[in-house]
Formats: structure tokens, sequence, C-alpha cells
């Protein structure tokens, strides 16, 4: 069993490398010993993270790790406290997701490898709770809960302007969702041109869920090798 630290720093670099993380962004995990607690690396940038770096948080946002901490930890937090079924959250601002954020038409499953989409895509609407001038950033716990209010049940919530939130019952599957939420967003952005596109039915949605959950470790292992080509960013 690996610790859950690496994992979580496994976790950094392969969305990274996947292409939904770059210098900003951050995944974290719930912890293993106390549901009240989540680990999260400090303040910098996914693929330099190491197990070291991870620092563990409470509900509240709060940490007693050294090191300074990333100012939308909130999303992480409230999200914990608001879905006890939440094990790991990713919190990214990955391109092709972008779109569907700012724009009525909704984010659907386009083919198989996201159908965990048909289960929802939320909104979140930040200028609903705090206004037309704010940085956009979910910099406090007021604006993490009306995230994880806006999130619902859902696996999957767009953030207006900004990007979005993946969670997951697992580490390894809320990074196959961070993955695979961009590239259906991404496949969608071509289909939409074109004509009577045709999505997903929830039932399709639903059994190609169970099937790819039961295949994630195949993922993760290509993934992990994949994102060892980083591995000297690390020790420079
Ligand atoms: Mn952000």
């Amino acid at each position: 069993m690996t610790d859950l630290r690496v994992q979580l720093a496994q976790a950094n670099h392969i969305l990274f490398d996947q292409g939904v993380l770059d210098a900003f962004g951050h995944v974290s995990v719930r912890s293993e010993e106390r549901a009240d607690r989540f680990l999260l690396a400090r303040n910098m940038a996914p693929v330099l993270v190491t197990p070291e770096d991870v620092q563990e948080y409470d509900l509240d946002g709060e940490t007693d790790g050294p090191a300074s901490s990333y100012l939308e930890r909130f999303i992480h937090a409230e999200i914990y406290r608001a879905r006890p079924d939440v094990q790991a959250v990713v919190h990214s601002h990955s391109a092709s997701v972008i779109p569907f954020g700012l724009s009525s038409t909704p984010l659907r499953a386009v083919f198989h490898m996201a159908g965990f989409l048909v289960d929802g895509v939320a909104r979140f609407e930040i200028r609903d709770v705090a206004g037309d001038a704010t940085d956009l950033l979910v910099r406090d716990a007021r604006l993490g809960a009306a995230l994880a209010a806006s999130l619902g049940q859902a696996p999957f919530a767009l953030m207006r302007g900004h990007g979005s939130v993946a969670v997951a019952p697992s580490l390894p599957l809320a990074v196959y969702r961070a993955v695979y939420a961009e590239e259906n967003a991404a496949l969608q952005l071509r289909g939409l041109p074109l004509a009577d596109v045709d999505y997903l039915t929830p039932g399709e949605g639903r059994a190609a869920a169970q099937t790819n959950a039961g295949q994630v470790a195949r993922a993760w292992d290509m993934w992990l090798r994949l994102a060892g080509r980083h591995e000297s960013l690390r020790s420079a």
C-alpha cells in the first residue's frame, strides 16, 4: 500500500503531465485516519510537489504545517465538510472546460470515458455570493461553502471564468475524472459544430462509468510512468 502522501505527490505529477494542472490548481485527499482532515501540498507548482511538501488541514482550512498554503484551500475543506462520500478533490483551470463555464451550452458526456458526467455537471457562479468585482478565487470558507452547495451531489462543477472541480470516492478516480472531463470538453467543442450531435444517455453513462471505475489502475500506472519524465525538475 502506497503511503497517502506519496500517492498525493504522484497525483500532482500525473495531473501536470496530463495537462490538467499547470503552475496552478491543486489536488487533495481526505486523511485515512481522520475524516475531518485532508492532505494538500503547500503553496507550490504541482509538478514540483514531493511527499515532504504535503501538509494536513482541518475542515476550516487551517494547518499546523510550517509552509504557506494555497489561497483556495477552502474549495477542498468545504467540499469534504459537505460531502462525506468524497475522498479526493481536484481543482483545475484546464482549458477546454472553461468555455462551458461561460455558456448556457451544457457540458455533457460525449464518449464512454467520461460517462460519469451523466451524474451531473454543476455550475458555480461566484457573482451570486460575492458580487461582480472579485478576483474569482475561492479564498475563504464562505465562498468554499457556496461552491460546495453548488456542487451538490454532482461529481463535477464548472466555475464560471475560472475553472472546475472534480470529486470522487478515491484519489485515482478523482484524477481520472479531471483528466477525462477535460478530454470530454475538448471533444464536445469539436463536435458541437456538427449536425445532429448525440450524447450518452444516463443509462449508457452510468454503465460506462461503472466499467471504467474498475480500470482506473491501468491508466494510473501508465500516467505515473509518463509523469516520470519530469523527475529532473524536482531534483534541480
Ligand atoms: Mn483556481
